[in-house]
């Protein structure tokens, strides 16, 4: 079907009636950690001609925002390590100015912070999120393998007195940052940040066994339950955690846990990697490319169709498992790709 200009503003709206109003956008797959449980550690990266001009994908983010999407995240990779990425947040904040969008965001190692706080909160900017597992200076180094815990304390300084919120991420590791979430708690929530949690997901190949490091957010609850009040409060974000609200700290705790809870019927997103590939579930193989259609002609015609044929097959949900039984990662590609 030949697209028409009625069909290019119609919202994206799944045939399980899900509507699409939220896009990550991996803006690079370099990055200057290498998380065990994310990459290998000599991970090869791509050709520079695979990967979408900052132009590229301010014209897709820009198609996806004409269609409704209302809420934007820029991942990575580490999104600040991309060159010259300020250009394309400072453009895309054109779309807050118009009301287009209601938020600009991103999700970032920390590390390049101290650099861009203050650029990121004047494009638009207002809230974070960081990603810290633990507050140990060496299991820090030991789990991000390059990375320095005090410099990415200082960016996280510097996007507070910038005037960012901040929201930290932690993915739960067995026998690695299992007993720091006590601390984790006292130190977001006493510095006026949210903590959320995250489950390991089976995410390519990184050259270890993921059954050792896979921690149930079930039991770490369970285990927080016994000495914090623990009081479930209903998503506000919509995105995929479920919070509770800490009596004692007043602080807000998310649990990511597609593992154990499928949180796929009120999916409303979908993630775009760096070369324009379109995938509809963070779960699953299936993808669209959106490069060529982008690449082939100045109009956005194409991609529009691309697009719709894409939201088309947005599977209902994933079927992610880590068992004895199940050693493979559930998809080959690693988060560092699609985007966490
Ligand atoms: N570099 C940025 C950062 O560190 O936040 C953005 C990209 S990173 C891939 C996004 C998030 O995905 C991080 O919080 C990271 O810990 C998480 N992540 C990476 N691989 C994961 C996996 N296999 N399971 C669960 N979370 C993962």
């Amino acid at each position: 079907m030949e697209p028409n200009a009625a069909m290019i503003r119609a919202p994206l709206i799944d045939r399980f009636g899900r509507t699409i109003t939220y896009l990550r956008v991996s803006v690079t797959d370099r990055c200057d950690f290498r998380c065990v449980y994310c990459m290998a550690e000599d991970m090869t990266f791509l050709p520079k001609k695979d990967v979408l001009s900052l132009e590229e994908l301010d014209r897709l983010c820009s198609a996806f925002v004409g269609r409704g999407v209302r809420k934007l995240r820029l991942t990575g990779g580490e999104p600040l390590v991309r060159k010259n990425v300020m250009a394309l947040v400072r453009s895309l904040g054109r779309h807050l100015d118009s009301g287009d969008l209601d938020e600009l965001t991103l999700t970032t190692n920390g590390s390049q912070l101290a650099r861009f706080a203050g650029e990121l909160a004047e494009a638009g900017v207002k809230r974070i999120n960081v990603s810290v597992d633990t507050l140990d200076p060496a299991k820090f180094r030991a789990i991000t393998r390059w990375g320095d815990l005090d410099k990415v304390l200082d960016g996280i300084a510097a996007a507070k007195a910038a005037g960012l919120a901040v929201k930290i991420n932690a993915v739960a590791l067995k026998d690695v940052n299992e007993d720091e979430f006590d601390d984790l708690i006292r130190w977001t929530h006493g510095a006026g940040m949210e903590l959320t949690l995250i489950e390991t997901m089976p995410l390519g190949e990184i050259g270890a066994d993921r059954t050792d490091q896979y921690l149930p957010l079930s039991q770490v609850r369970a285990r927080l339950a016994r000495h914090w009040t623990l009081a479930d409060i209903p998503d506000t974000t919509g995105g995929p955690a479920r919070y509770v609200r800490i009596a004692e700290t007043g602080g807000r705790l998310g649990f990511i846990t597609p593992l154990t809870h499928n949180f796929c019927e009120g999916c409303n997103r979908v993630r775009v990697t760096c070369t324009g590939t379109l995938f509809m579930c963070l779960g699953q193989e299936d993808a669209a490319d959106l490069r060529a259609p982008l690449r082939a002609s100045e109009g956005d015609e194409l991609l529009h169709a691309a697009i719709d044929e894409a939201i088309g097959r947005k599977p209902k949900g994933h079927d992610f498992v880590i068992d004895r039984q199940h050693r493979r990662p559930a998809v080959s590609r690693p988060m560092s790709m699609t985007g966490g």
